[in-house]
């Protein structure tokens, strides 16, 4: 099976390294060192032969089996395959071995593995100027595939951005998933970083803009203004029963009856 071939997505990726890969890399090795595939690890054949692991993933995946022997490199026989099906079967490759990545990195041998490509900033670092070059992990905004490309999560600021090199952006964000650097934060608290409180304050000519600007007002962060919004609301439900008890005690008793 060749091991140069556009994936899923459509870009190449392989061209520039293939001719220095020998015949004893493994499928895994080979993928895992293409330029734009620096956000995976290296999944375990251990991990990929246990069945458990890839329960489900069948349904998920067009020529599961013929897919998984190409990730595990077990030959698939001469003439079995037509030249388009075994186009099929090296994206099915790519997609198979993405979602048994997502898995794999929320392991505890898997999130290590993640952790020393973190430790080389093999996965970039948030451009906001206050996170000063903070690294950031890979995130998918959804588990399924083909919903939207990965993206960074920044752990200072909070925030999700695409990444950086444009060959990233490519990549299936369901290969990395949306629990895994929250997970992985949450097992590593070392390596979260203290919050930055410094925040960018605009200004028109020197002067700070007016709270009540509606630049200003649109930008509150979402707290202050759930905050602000349960205050007001119980404010106005207050005034308003102070003003129907006022109402009520104005009334005349005899018209009291028609507003209850
Ligand atoms: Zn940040």
């Amino acid at each position: 099976m060749s091991k140069t071939t556009p994936n899923a997505d459509g870009f190449t990726s392989g061209d520039s390294i293939d001719s220095g890969v020998s015949e004893d890399t493994t499928w895994i090795s080979w993928f895992s060192q293409l330029k734009g595939n620096e956000f995976f690890c290296e999944v375990e054949e251990d991990f990929i032969n246990d069945d458990f692991n890839l329960t489900g993933l069948s349904s998920q995946v067009t020529y599961y089996n013929y897919a998984l022997d190409t990730i595990l490199d077990v030959d698939i026989p001469e003439g079995e395959l037509d030249e388009r099906q075994q186009e099929l079967v090296e994206v099915s490759a790519e997609t198979l071995y993405g979602l048994i990545h997502a898995r794999y990195i929320l392991t505890a041998r898997g999130m290590d593995a993640m952790r020393s490509k973190y430790a080389e900033g093999a996965f970039g670092r948030c451009p906001r100027v206050y996170c000063q070059g903070q690294q950031v992990l890979p995130v998918g905004l959804s588990d399924m595939p083909r919903h939207s490309t990965v993206k960074t999560f920044c752990p200072m600021c909070w925030d999700v951005y695409y990444p950086r090199s444009r060959i990233h952006n490519n990549l299936d964000g369901a290969f990395w998933g949306t629990t895994f650097p929250h997970m992985f934060l949450h097992t590593y608290n070392s390596l979260v970083p203290p919050r930055n409180p410094e925040r960018y304050v605009p200004r028109i000519y020197g002067f700070k803009i007016h709270k009540t600007a509606i630049q200003v007002r649109r930008n509150v962060n979402a707290e202050d203004v759930h905050i602000d919004d349960r205050k007001s609301k119980s404010d106005s439900r207050s005034r308003h029963y102070r003003t129907n008890a006022r109402t009520l005690s104005s009334q005349p008793q005899s018209n009291r009856r028609t507003i209850s």
